[in-house]
């Protein structure tokens, strides 16, 4: 199968990275394919930095991001009515 060599700068962190994909299936998403259809044994990330240039470090980055979101709600907690003193919830008491 024909190779076809890919270099790509990502925008985040500014790492290139180089890959080689099909160059039958490269030139079909150019042509208006979807990248799934185009290159199916491609991984998702490297499809990813075919289309946005975003390296799976960067993506890696930004979803564990969003978990340290979540679990930053300490608030809700003390809304449960948890009473560090006792040991309990309020309701339990
Ligand atoms: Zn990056």
């Amino acid at each position: 199968m024909e190779m076809m060599w890919i270099t790509t700068v990502c925008p985040i962190c500014g790492e290139v990275f180089e890959f080689d994909v099909p160059a039958d299936g490269y030139r079909a998403w150019q042509e208006g394919e979807l990248i799934q259809n185009a290159m199916p044994n491609l991984a998702p990330e490297y499809r990813e930095m075919l289309m946005s240039h975003i390296c799976p470090f960067c993506w890696d980055a930004m979803f564990s991001d969003e978990e340290e979101d979540n679990e930053y709600e300490y608030d809700d907690y003390d809304e449960t009515g948890f009473n560090p003193y006792i040991g309990c919830y309020d309701y339990d008491c």
